[in-house]
């Protein structure tokens, strides 16, 4: 398979599926962990193959959808300050802060400039010696390496006008945080992207400690489907193990430059998960050494206190005990152009993945 239509033949996902039917005989609750899957599995109608007593779950793997809105409330109040630029992706521009958001300080006058990547905000750093430009770090092990190779590049370039407001988090926590708080689970399929930089070996503890099983999983429909499969084999033959379906990119070590990276310029710390509460040793703080470039340690700046939407069931939408259909906001008071949770604006997110392709089957 080289190309990307045959990881999508018809004749390939409906084989799959008659093979998963013709093996699964136990109830199934399978979660992926990962916004990117989450989109996939909607976009392509994968549910709908399976049996019923297989069920596919979203879990909190979307960066968006996790950070919290004490962050957002934070960038809010660096956009405030004259000099400032704020870089940030695209979809934390539009994730409702407590009384704002960033797209509503950029319309009333805040230097808010959305990026592609961190190089793009190291070049703006560039142009405008005279501002403090901060760029706004989520995401998992996915991202976080590309924000670490930012701050060293802006240390060999001597750009002290550039700093990182971090709020990466790592994987593992999330996903035993999500079994110890007894969400009913079989199995997971794991991330592909964030797996290509630790590789699979992180999972060991999950099979070993709680009896589940992790299936690396690609992103087009028949990497799914396979992924589903070899979840179906370990839990028919009572084998839980961590293996990899998406080997064509992801090891069992890892890209250990992105690793060294990581380590190099971060240090973990606990974090708070939308959802799941104060994680220990989860989130990604920048050493001290790099304290020149912590955006969160350079600007001391008055934050408003966090309010939560009432009625926005974003946190039991990511832990999977409720569906985005189970909200009585979805598709009235929350749309993607009229989000009220961070799940309904982020490309990855379970709320918007439903409103896209869920309602209009
Ligand atoms: S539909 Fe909107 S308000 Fe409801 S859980 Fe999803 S993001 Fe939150």
């Amino acid at each position: 398979m080289k190309y990307i239509d045959e990881y999508r033949r018809r004749e390939h996902v409906l084989a799959l599926a008659d093979l998963i039917r013709r093996e699964s005989r136990k109830p199934l609750r399978i979660m992926e962990v990962c916004g990117g899957h989450t989109m996939a599995l909607r976009r392509f109608g994968l549910h709908s193959l399976l049996p019923d007593h297989i069920e596919l779950i979203s879990g909190p793997g979307c960066p968006v959808c996790v950070t919290s809105r004490q962050f957002i409330d934070q960038a809010i109040a660096l956009s405030r300050q004259p000099e400032i630029i704020l870089t940030t992706y695209g979809d934390l521009n539009r994730v409702p802060g407590s009384s704002s958001s960033l797209e509503q300080e950029k319309a009333r006058g805040g230097d808010i400039r959305i990026v592609y990547s961190i190089l793009d905000a190291l070049t703006i750093a560039a142009q405008n010696p005279e501002k403090q430009v901060v760029f706004l770090g989520i995401g998992f092990e996915t991202t976080s390496p590309a924000t670490a190779a930012g701050i060293l590049k802006a240390q060999m370039a001597g750009l002290f006008n550039f700093s990182v407001l971090s709020a990466h988090k790592i994987m593992p926590p999330a996903m035993a945080a999500l079994i110890d708080q007894g969400v009913n689970l079989h199995g997971y399929i794991g991330p592909g992207h964030v797996s290509t930089i630790t590789g699979s070996k992180i999972y060991d503890f999950i099979p070993q400690k709680y009896g589940l099983g992790v299936v690396i999983s690609g992103f087009e429909p028949t990497d799914l489907m396979q992924s589903v499969y070899m979840l179906v084999r370990q839990r028919e033959t009572h084998r839980p193990a961590v293996e990899i379906q998406y080997n064509r990119v992801v090891t069992r070590e890892g890209n250990l430059k992105a690793q060294q990276l990581l380590e190099e310029v971060f240090e973990l710390r606990d974090d708070w998960w939308r959802g799941l509460g104060v994680l220990p040793q989860s989130g990604m703080a920048i050493r001290t050494r790099y304290a020149d470039f912590d955006a969160g340690k350079r600007f001391s700046v008055e934050i408003e206190p966090t309010r939560e939407d009432k009625g926005c069931l974003c946190g039991e939408v990511l832990k999977g005990l409720k569906k985005p259909t189970d909200c009585k906001l979805f598709g009235k008071a929350c749309t993607p152009s009229d989000p009220v949770g961070a799940c309904m604006v982020s490309s990855e997110g379970t709320c918007a993945a439903y409103f896209k392709y869920v309602t209009i089957q």
